[in-house]
């Protein structure tokens, strides 16, 4: 393609690869009273995934969590989120703009299903009006002052999607999936659209993984097996999350009370949402088990190479990924501060099954305990050789726990 392309393809022969389309600024503003901080689009395939439901849980904790949270529902064939939130009432224009309807716990929300007279009419609109709807919802809507925006996409990866994606100032892209869709494709189609777009994919989350028998608690995979491992693997993406299939979850839903459904599911993704650019936890790619093969994370609490002789005093993790006793990827996060009590929870939304250091309180040791974690200690010299020997079955822990007192709260104690 040319450098003086104009996009108007009638003017020359070349080939366009449809690149400097995307590269070209097509933002579109957002109206005058509204200063929305993130921006995060929730795309699937196909529909029916959960990816409303997905949207609603993460603007429900974004929101828990004291932010300004905000919806919009840019599903406008397939609108679900107000009956979620168990919103019937219709959204209130003036000369100004148009208002979202605010939810029982303060969630921003604007739909076509709050716009239209009666919700069960389908909107039968082409693409080009739906991609205008979805505009007018960022550009008319008086948002007001929002930290974190949530977009419910279309799903798919067509044209109503990119339209979006080329006029909205989208920071970020959570792409859902379950285990009996095509995953494969899907990500492989979803990873070209966000390179073209130049918008980062934040990670995968699975939904609806499988059925906890709340009698039993054996686990039953209804959708069949899933590969998501190797799809994160492939794409060097996240998995963020894995969602089981919820009665409970699919009942609050329909009845409006997604608000006050509990769950402990999104830790790692407020984690990234929230980390500031600059200290933005680094991703180690492995969470659940790969076909056949253990999977493990040991964290060496280190000083630089070195195993650290006291916990809460180390300045950086190793962190190690290994399949089959087998490294197979390092990174290093640094220590995010040590107070009390802090260190194993933190280690712990990191995904880490095994935390190696010299010396460690009785307080931490008790938390990575009660989180599962497997706690070595009394370990010393270099640390990537450390977490080696563990994975051989060399390295055991001398069990000694950490009394210094100059070290007294750095610990963990
Ligand atoms: P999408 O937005 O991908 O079209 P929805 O979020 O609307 O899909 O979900 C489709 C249906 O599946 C809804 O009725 C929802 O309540 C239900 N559902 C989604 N995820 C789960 C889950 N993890 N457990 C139980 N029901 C779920």
């Amino acid at each position: 393609m040319s450098e003086n392309c104009n996009q108007n393809c009638s003017d020359c022969g070349e080939e366009s690869t449809g690149r400097k389309a995307a590269k070209t600024d097509l933002t579109e503003n957002t109206h005058e009273l509204s200063r929305i901080k993130k921006v995060i689009g929730v795309v699937s395939g196909k529909g029916g995934v959960g990816k409303s439901v997905v949207t609603s849980l993460l603007a429900v904790e974004m929101n828990k969590r004291g932010y300004n949270t905000s919806i919009l529902d840019a599903d406008v064939t397939g609108p679900s989120i107000p009956k979620a939130f168990g919103i019937s009432e219709k959204a209130r224009g003036t000369e100004l703009g148009l208002y979202p309807i605010t939810t029982k716990t303060g969630i921003e929300i604007m739909s076509i299903n709050l716009l239209l007279p009666n919700e069960t009419d389908p909107v039968v609109w082409r693409g080009p009006i739906i991609s205008g709807t979805v505009k007018q919802f960022w550009t008319d809507v008086i948002w007001g002052d929002i930290d974190y925006m949530f977009i419910d996409m279309p799903p798919g990866t067509g044209d109503v999607a990119l339209t979006v994606f080329q006029s909205l100032k989208v920071d970020g892209i959570i792409i859902v999936t379950s285990p009996q869709e095509l995953v494969s494709m899907i990500v492989s189609k979803a990873v070209k659209m966000a390179e073209l777009m130049d918008i980062p994919i934040l990670g995968l989350i699975e939904n609806m993984s499988c059925y906890k028998c709340p009698d039993c608690g054996k686990e039953y995979k209804i959708f069949g097996d899933s590969h998501i491992d190797q799809i994160a693997r492939r794409h060097n993406l996240e998995i963020l999350t894995v969602l089981p299939i919820d009665p409970k979850l699919a009942s609050a839903c329909d009845n409006g009370k997604i608000e006050s459904f509990e769950n402990n599911w999104f830790e790692r993704i407020v984690q990234i949402l929230t980390a500031k650019q600059e200290e933005k936890p680094q991703v180690v790619y492995i969470t659940k088990e790969e076909k056949g093969g253990k999977t493990l994370k040991i964290a060496v609490a280190s000083e630089n190479e070195k195993v650290t002789e006291h916990f809460g005093h180390c300045i950086n993790f190793n962190i190690y990924a290994a399949v089959d006793d087998q490294i197979i990827h390092c990174e290093t996060i640094a220590n995010p501060g040590h107070k009390p009590g802090f260190l194993p929870l933190f280690l712990h939304e990191q995904g880490v099954n095994v935390i190696i250091s010299g010396g460690m309180g009785a307080g931490a040791i008790d938390i990575f305990n009660e989180k599962g974690i497997e706690v070595i200690v009394g370990a010393s010299g270099d640390a990537k050789k450390a977490a080696e020997r563990y994975l051989q079955g060399e390295l055991q822990s001398t069990g000694s726990v950490c009394h210094e007192h100059q070290h007294h709260g750095e610990c963990g104690n």
